[in-house]
C-alpha cells in the first residue's frame, strides 16, 4: 500500500487559524516584522485590530498613533483583559512582550514611551500579527435621519 498521501502537519490546534509561514514564525516563534513592511503601520481607518490567529478584538483604531516606528503603535488595548503582558529578556534586551489572552499569540511589545497626554504607553504591535476589520461610519451620527418616529 502507499502510505505517502500527505497528512495534515500537527498544528497547534482550532485556534490556530489559515496562517502564513510568515504569521506562524511572528506570532508563535516571537519574531519581529521589519519595520515599514506591514500592513497596517500606517493605516488610519477606524476599525478593530483583531488577532489574526485567534480573531479577538485587540486594539481600536481610536488608540492608534503615528509613532514613527514603523510598526503599527497604540496607546492601549481595547480592554485591558485583552493582552497578556509577558517580561522578555531576550535579545539582550528587557522588555515586556505582548500576547493575546485569548490564544496565546505573540503580537509584540509595550513601552514606556508613549504619548504622555494618551498614558505613556507604545504598544508595539506586528501588523503581521492583526487583522483589521475596516467598519463603515458608524450610522446614526446623523440626527436628522433619527428625528422622523413616524
Ligand atoms: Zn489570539
Amino acid at each position: 500500500m502507499d502510505t505517502a498521501a500527505p497528512q495534515q502537519p500537527d498544528v497547534r490546534g482550532a485556534d490556530e487559524r489559515e496562517l502564513t509561514p510568515e504569521q506562524r514564525r511572528i506570532m508563535w516563534e516571537g519574531g519581529t516584522e521589519p519595520p515599514f513592511s506591514g500592513a497596517y503601520w500606517d493605516t488610519h481607518a477606524p476599525g478593530m485590530y483583531r488577532c489574526a490567529s485567534c480573531g479577538a478584538e485587540i486594539f481600536s483604531s481610536t488608540a492608534k498613533f503615528d509613532s514613527g516606528t514603523g510598526w503599527p503603535s497604540f496607546t492601549e488595548p481595547a480592554n485591558r483583559a485583552r493582552v497578556t503582558l509577558v517580561s522578555d529578556a531576550g535579545h539582550g534586551m528587557q522588555r515586556t512582550e505582548v500576547r493575546c489572552a485569548a490564544c496565546g499569540a505573540h503580537l509584540g511589545h509595550v513601552f514606556d514611551d508613549g504619548p504622555e497626554e494618551r498614558g505613556g504607553k507604545r504598544y508595539c504591535i506586528n501588523s503581521t500579527c492583526l487583522l483589521h476589520d475596516r467598519q463603515p461610519p458608524a450610522a446614526g451620527d446623523d440626527q436628522d435621519t433619527a428625528a422622523r418616529a413616524d
